[in-house]
């Protein structure tokens, strides 16, 4: 089956071809240049380069995968969570094609979308009960899957993101959005010498960021009244935030463990990208349990792509079909 996912959440455009699990095409307009003076994404400007973008992304995709129109089986998009407006294009974009196409429409949910991500070109398939933990700009949760697609939501992130953190972060530092892979290469020259607040280390599954983004804003206000920022306190400093993220998520994914059956840990969203974080999390795996497989995304599926939505698509598509 060939599939044609569109994912428009956010501040990507992008438009994958999938033939069932394989990827034939991903191509993805960022729009991250433009976003950045803003230190954010202004959703008026992600609507107006959505549509800017969208149909020379189409174009590229249609061209990279070598697949003739009319063998296109289905048309899939985000139909949520995200910016209204970007969703709404997307979703307009895709009735149109499904209309044209004659194909039926796959509404997809942009977070099961990124935990199913680490399923691209895997050659593996989950063992289940499979722990699931969305770690993106947006968000932050833990799910819990008995089986394919049935996603019971464990706990969240009470105010702040885990990448909302690292872009305020990196803003107070001086430094562009997105933060994250800002604080990750600061941090690769420095140490965890700044101790940090460990927090909502209590007995629910739900984070909370916002104390620990003013803990270390008060740090950096503090060293820069002391004139004292200097290049090895920022290395330093964000290594410790990293770490304390970290430390954070393994404390969170260990009550899981402690309290549930779990065979496999699967992860998605930007913030996956980071290998401190996800070696962390490897290491806990390989010391404390056996036998349970940790599922990452490649690096270029862990920021939002249109690929992670065909891949959701194609095992929801697979679901109904054996349901018939
Ligand atoms: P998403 O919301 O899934 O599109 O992911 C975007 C978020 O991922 C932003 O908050 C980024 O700062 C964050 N991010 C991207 N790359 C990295 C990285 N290497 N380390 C940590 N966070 C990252
Ligand atoms: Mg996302």
């Amino acid at each position: 089956m060939i599939i044609l996912a569109i994912e428009t959440s956010c501040d990507e455009t992008s438009i994958a071809i999938l033939e069932n699990k394989k990827v034939l095409s991903n191509v993805t307009a960022s729009q991250i240049w433009e976003q950045q003076q803003y230190g954010g994404v202004v959703p008026d400007l992600a609507a107006k380069l959505h549509l800017k973008n969208m149909q020379k992304v189409l174009k590229k995709a249609l061209t990279e995968s070598q697949i003739e129109q009319k063998k296109i089986d289905y048309i899939a998009y985000t139909e949520k969570p995200g910016l209204v407006i970007c969703l709404q294009i997307g979703k307009v974009i895709a009735e149109t094609l499904a209309l044209y196409l004659n194909k039926p429409l796959i509404s997809c949910n942009h977070l099961e979308g990124h935990i199913y991500a680490s399923l691209l070109e895997s050659t593996k398939e989950w063992k289940f009960p499979v722990l699931a933990s969305v770690i993106s700009g947006g968000h932050t949760q833990l799910y819990y899957l008995k089986k394919h697609l049935d996603f019971e939501l464990l706990g969240q992130t009470l105010d702040d993101a885990i990448g909302e953190c690292l872009d305020k972060v990196s803003l107070f530092l001086g430094y562009t959005y997105p933060g994250g892979p800002v604080i990750e290469k600061l941090a690769l020259r420095g140490e965890n010498t700044c101790p940090l607040p460990l927090t909502k280390l209590n007995d629910t599954f739900d984070f909370s960021f916002s104390g620990l983004k003013t803990a270390v804003r008060r740090i950096i206000e503090r060293k820069k009244l002391e004139n004292n920022l200097t290049r090895l306190n920022i290395n330093n400093l964000a290594c410790s935030l990293q770490h304390t993220l970290a430390k954070i998520l393994t404390f969170k994914i260990k009550k899981a463990f402690n309290e549930k059956k779990i065979s496999t840990v699967a992860l998605g969203g930007g913030v996956v990208a980071n290998k401190y974080l996800t070696d962390y999390i490897q290491k806990f795996l390989q010391n404390e349990t056996k036998n349970v497989k940790l599922f990452l995304p490649q690096r270029k599926y862990c920021t939002d792509n249109a690929a992670m939505i065909g891949i959701l698509a194609y095992y929801k598509i697979a679901k109904a079909k054996k349901a018939n």
